[in-house]
């Protein structure tokens, strides 16, 4: 007899759209049958590994019979060192989407709601309705997040509030005044949480240094990852940063092992590799001023971006443009679920890889 297990699963779960990723470059090698692929799709650091992760995780091999320090505590230590706060106030995770997602399952229930911005990263919807949660969304202001509006639409159901700084795939940001102003208006039984998943790639002063305000915002949560600047998007490493009480709730119901013993060294390994999140910087910076130059050139619309990405306005439907830059062999990222159908998203890839995508830009517009 068959049954209808879609009626068997959790209501949110049943209208859920999986998370689409972008695609890899395998998949395509395989439907084209070429090798020479570009991918700026998925927001990786395109000067590969750490050497240094890399070597870590190679002593590490001779141990993966075993399990992993379940406490992640030599690299919570390092954490807890460079953000100043105490090893009790980190939580480890497998990326940082494992954080936010254990953040919100720990904190919201079916009857509350979860506020964020239009155009914000796709996975806080995606843990708002896997619970079944409300979901309400703030018109974005210039791309980006309207912290204004967002602090008017609190109301007594209000749980959690999640604010990408710089949010993906806008490339946006809020600053230090706009955001405490924000932080200000927030009951303390509303939990905001910023995700600063591009927080090393920001250089303007004004952005804000979140983590020391926790002291004065108990109900504040931060987020990093090791999947960006860092270079470590196939190993799975993410944090948040909160104080000691809240981090004693989301590590209640976290997997004991969700941080690997391979992502626990490489994770730790980095962060002392200071030459080469230098280098990514650079690379980034220039690749940037690279694809800013060839848009401006040649009169493509742009959002200005902070992060290793950049959103640029097609001016037109952009998912046929995108499935013909696959046919060129550049992998970029269409972001019509972000209710931006006239976008892409152009990961910012090492000067070789900027440049077949601009060359292919430009023989697209010239028909
Ligand atoms: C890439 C990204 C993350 C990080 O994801 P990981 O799970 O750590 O790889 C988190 N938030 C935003 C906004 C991102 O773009």
């Amino acid at each position: 007899m068959s049954c209808d297990f879609i009626a068997l699963a959790g209501a949110g779960v049943q209208k859920l759209h999986p998370y689409q990723p972008g695609k890899p470059i395998s998949e395509l090698e395989r439907e084209l049958g070429i090798t020479n692929i570009v991918k700026l799709a998925s927001n990786e650091n395109p000067i590969g590994i750490s050497s240094k992760a890399q070597a870590a995780m190679e002593k590490e091999f001779a141990e993966m019979a075993r399990y992993p320090d379940a406490n992640g505590y030599y690299l919570k230590a390092k954490l807890a060192e460079r953000c100043g706060v105490d090893i009790n106030q980190i939580t480890l995770g497998n990326g940082s989407n494992d954080v936010l997602e254990l953040i919100a399952r720990v904190f919201v229930q079916p009857e509350h709601e979860v506020i964020f911005s239009q155009h914000a990263f796709v996975v806080y919807p995606i843990v708002t309705q896997a619970i079944g949660a409300k979901a309400v969304q703030i018109p974005a202001k210039d791309w980006g997040h309207d912290l204004e509006a967002t602090a008017e639409a609190i109301n007594t159901n209000t749980r959690m509030i999640f604010i990408a700084n710089p949010n993906n795939p806008t490339g946006t940001w809020n600053n230090a005044t706009d955001l405490k102003a924000f932080m200000d208006k927030v009951p303390n039984d509303v939990i905001v949480v910023v995700d600063e998943a591009y927080y090393e790639y920001v250089e303007f002063a004004e952005y804000p240094q979140t983590i020391p305000w926790i002291k004065e915002y108990p109900n504040l949560i931060v987020t990093r990852t090791f999947s960006k600047a860092y270079g470590l998007a196939g190993v799975r490493a993410g944090y948040a940063v909160a104080n000691e009480e809240i981090t004693g709730l989301i590590n209640r119901p976290r997997q004991p092992f969700n941080m690997n013993s391979l992502a626990l060294a490489a994770a730790e390994a980095v962060l002392d590799d200071h030459e080469y999140l230098q280098r990514a910087l650079d690379v980034n910076k220039a690749g940037m001023e690279q694809l800013i130059g060839a848009f401006n050139e040649f009169g493509y619309d742009y959002i200005p971006s902070v992060t290793n990405f950049i959103t640029v306005n097609m001016k037109q439907n952009a998912g046929p443009l995108y499935n013909e830059m696959l046919q060129k062999g550049v992998i970029v990222r269409p972001v019509a679920n972000y209710e931006m159908p006239n976008h892409l998203r152009v990961s910012i890839g090492l000067e070789e890889e900027n440049a077949k995508f601009i060359r292919v830009l430009t023989e697209m517009s010239k028909g």
